[in-house]
């Protein structure tokens, strides 16, 4: 069932709940109300009858006597009685009817024999009967004079005035609620279609992108400040990080056919050439062979970077232990010393820290930070690897700083970038894969730490990496 049927199928249910509730209650109030004015007239006319005829009675010798013969009893005003719909009447405690209302014309309202008894005891008493198949409410009290109760003043109304009202009041109420009913769900059902018809536009549009894969459609935000609007809004936000890391695979995946490609040629090339003997001098022969090695060297590097990087983007997590950075660190600075006879390897700063981490991405972090600046600096230039706790003393800070060809301002933010080379001939010379400082970045990051990168053009790169130090009872 569609939401927009559900949201109006309560919407409506309530509503009747309501409506049902407030007229049942109403009902009920009212014919109350009137059956009890009803019983009140009657008795007030009753008493006033029964008062009347005592003090008339009073004048005879012999009420009782005057009573069971029949005596005629003029009825105390009977204009008052003459309404159509109440009725007065004079019965013996036999039940004979001596006197009753010119209204009642031929016929008598019969009380029953209990009631008659109960009336003889001096009790007043209700009742209902029908007279011409209309409603009756009738009255009975005791006709008393000098304390002996003589007959019966019989008092009854019409109670179909009372039936009409309620049955006009029945109708009224029951066709409001229908018609309410109605209404309600009609117009129900078009807000709701209203409400909806956003939500509706957001899967259309979903749709569409889904069968055209236009990762660039947007959902219009008519109203940003709604809810409707808000889910438009994120619905957008999540296609544009959708679409930007579309494109970035896309990058990535151009970029590395694009890396392969070119090893991959040179590589085929020099065969080629050995294989028709084209080359016969010795020394070329071997230029050839080292030309092939060299870049199998590099598409192997770029492989093991690749699936370094997969696997990061996979999720997989390095695995930490306590690290002595600073022998870690003494290690580098060895293994790059004896590796750059052309650049000046020197120690700055250095201290003893302990940070938690992975040991061997740790080394493979810092030796590609140490090979980039023996990389991009001119032979005679100098490479400074320095260690220690940062002025705040929060964490390990290792920079690594050189004197070479250094990166031009707009490029620093992108060189952690994957394939982004500020100068790509000289990268794929000296064998980079320009994928080094983005493995670095990932590391840093794995272990919670930050990298920055500071370069002025022409006078060399320094890189900062700060590192949670292990604190005193092991935690980070
Ligand atoms: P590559 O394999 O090309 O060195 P990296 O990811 O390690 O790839 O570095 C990205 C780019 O950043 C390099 O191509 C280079 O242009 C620049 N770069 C990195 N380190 C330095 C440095 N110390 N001095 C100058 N440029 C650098």
């Amino acid at each position: 069932m569609s939401i927009r049927l559900r949201l109006t199928l309560w919407y409506v249910s309530l509503l009747a709940i309501i409506l049902i509730t407030f007229s049942g209650a109403l009902y009920a109030v009212l014919s109350l109300s009137l059956f009890t004015e009803v019983d009140r007239s009657l008795e007030s006319r009753a008493n006033e009858v029964s008062n009347s005829l005592s003090t008339t009675l009073e004048v005879q010798t012999e009420p009782r006597v005057f009573i069971l013969r029949g005596g005629r009893l003029t009825l105390p005003t009977a204009d008052a009685f003459s309404t159509p719909g109440v009725f007065v009447q004079i019965t013996t405690l036999d039940g004979v009817a001596i006197t009753r209302s010119e209204n009642l014309g031929a016929q008598t309202l019969a009380v029953s024999s209990s009631a008659l008894s109960q009336v003889s005891n001096g009790e007043s008493i209700f009742s209902s009967m029908t007279r011409d198949r209309a409603p009756l409410r009738m009255f009975v009290v005791p006709l008393t004079v000098r304390g002996q109760v003589i007959a019966a003043v019989v008092v009854a109304e019409s109670l179909q005035p009372v039936s009409d009202t309620l049955r006009q009041l029945a109708v009224l109420l029951v066709g409001g609620i229908l018609v309410a009913l109605i209404l309600a769900s009609a117009v129900g059902f078009v807000l709701a279609g209203t409400a909806l018809a956003p939500i509706d536009r957001i899967t259309q549009t979903a749709k569409s992108i889904a069968n055209s894969n236009d990762l660039a459609s947007r959902i219009e935000e008519k109203n940003k400040n709604d809810e409707v609007g808000r889910l438009a809004a994120t619905f957008n936000e999540m296609l544009g990080r959708i679409e930007e890391l579309f494109r970035a695979q896309q990058r990535f995946v151009a970029d590395v056919s694009h890396e392969l490609r070119s090893p991959l040629t040179a590589i085929r090339g020099n065969l080629d050439l050995l294989r028709r003997g084209a080359i016969d001098n010795i020394e070329e022969r071997q230029t050839a062979l080292a030309a092939v090695d060299s870049e199998a060297s590099r598409m192997q590097r770029l492989v093991v970077d690749l699936l370094l990087l997969a696997q990061a983007d996979a999720g997989v997590e390095i695995h930490k232990q306590i690290v002595e950075l600073d022998t870690l660190l003494l290690d580098v600075y060895r293994q790059v010393r004896l590796t750059a006879p052309s650049v000046k390897v020197i120690l700055g700063g250095e201290d003893q820290i302990q940070v938690a981490g992975d040991p061997d991405r740790l080394k493979q972090l810092f030796l590609n930070l140490m090979d980039n600046a023996v990389k991009y600096t001119p032979t005679g230039g100098q490479v400074t690897l320095s260690f220690g706790h940062d002025d705040n003393g929060d964490c390990a800070q290792v920079s690594v700083s050189d004197t070479g060809v250094g990166i031009p301002e707009q490029d620093l933010p992108k060189v952690f970038d994957r394939f982004y080379r500020v100068d790509k001939a000289r990268s794929r010379e000296k064998g980079g894969t320009g994928l080094g400082l983005s493995i670095a970045k990932w590391i840093v990051d794995q272990h919670g730490g930050k990298i920055d990168v500071a370069s002025q053009l022409g006078k060399g790169t320094t890189f900062t990496v700060c590192l949670p130090l292990v604190k005193q009872n092991g935690t980070t």
